[in-house]
């Protein structure tokens, strides 16, 4: 038990809104019964307002948390020790209290590292496409720039955003932007959905696996019981694909660990997961 927990049961909070269907209090309430820890994690939906409150009130009291949409950004302004990955990444998803001070982290860059390297062990150099360039880009492209060699292509929507991300990350020298429609004809060993499409059924990304560019394998961030619309697209096409299920898991293990000061125990929270993660016809998951 680390020694600012305190007596009794340990409180530990998911801060974002909505949070209802969050599968988070399922994987961690799985994990702590597996481990006999005296904790409670509840989702606690909050406003912009609420957010420094509970964040900092919850940390002080020896409780610690997670953070989600759409506070993680203001949460890495709060926590007032942040390391590299908040840093790097302007989120924060994960908060607790160490040496008196609230520290906070963005388990998410792991969390992708882990299921990456879980998925296809070994690979290091790729030309990779990522989608999107919002948190959860973020959290990628800094989990993909710690890889040597890896060159990366970064297509958004908005394209002062992707601008703006690039710059954040100082990483102008390996990130490139572009649009789809320029990119026919080019070969990427991984394309990676970081866009919030997919949520809804019949909903995709932008990307289409027709050929028109070759891509060897796909990772969805999204997540869904059976796989993604994406990742059977993917399948379909002979594209080996995962989705945003390892990921959760693995970033909720690393969260996990922060707090507790003990090894996750990763196989009770997977079969966790697999037990609750929705099917797409359902409410859209939330980390
Ligand atoms: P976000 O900050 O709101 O970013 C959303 C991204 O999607 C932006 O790049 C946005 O483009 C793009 N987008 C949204 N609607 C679009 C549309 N109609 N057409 C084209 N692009 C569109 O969200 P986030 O926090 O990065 O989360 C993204 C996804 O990752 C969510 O589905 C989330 O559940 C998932 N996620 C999964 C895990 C996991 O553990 N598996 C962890 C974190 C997040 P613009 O910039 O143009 O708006």
């Amino acid at each position: 038990m680390p020694p600012e927990a305190p007596p009794g049961t340990r409180l530990l909070a998911l801060l974002g809104d909505p949070v209802a269907h969050s599968l988070s209090p399922r994987l961690h309430g799985a994990a702590l019964a597996a481990l006999r820890l005296d904790g409670a994690y509840l989702p606690l939906r909050c406003d912009a307002r609420d957010l420094e409150g509970l964040l900092i009130g919850i940390a002080r009291a020896g409780g610690a948390g997670n953070v989600t949409v759409p506070h993680k950004e203001r949460a890495a302004r709060l926590v007032e020790d942040a390391l590299p990955a908040v840093r790097r990444t302007g989120a924060c998803n994960t908060f607790w209290l160490e040496g008196g001070r609230v520290r906070g982290d963005n388990t998410d860059v792991p969390g992708f590292a882990d299921a990456l390297a879980a998925w296809q062990p070994g690979r290091g150099a790729e030309r990779v496409l990522v989608l999107g360039a919002g948190g959860a880009a973020a959290a990628v492209l800094a989990a993909l720039l710690e890889r040597p060699g890896v060159r990366i292509t970064l297509v958004n929507r908005t394209a002062e955003r992707a601008r703006a991300l690039v710059a954040r990350l100082d990483a102008a020298d390996r990130v490139a932007l572009a649009g789809l429609d320029t990119l026919r004809g080019e070969r990427f060993d991984l394309v990676v959905n970081a866009t919030s499409l997919g949520l809804l059924p019949g909903e995709r990304p932008p990307f289409r696996f027709d050929g028109s560019i070759e891509v060897r394998s796909a990772f969805d961030l999204v997540y869904a019981r059976g796989a993604t619309d994406w990742v059977r697209d993917a399948l379909s096409a002979g594209v080996p694909a995962i989705d945003g299920t390892e990921m959760l898991l693995r970033q909720a293990a690393h969260a996990f660990a922060r707090w507790w000061r003990v090894a996750p125990p990763l196989d009770v929270m997977r079969r966790a997961l697999d037990a609750t993660v929705p099917a797409m016809e359902g409410p859209g998951p939330i980390a």
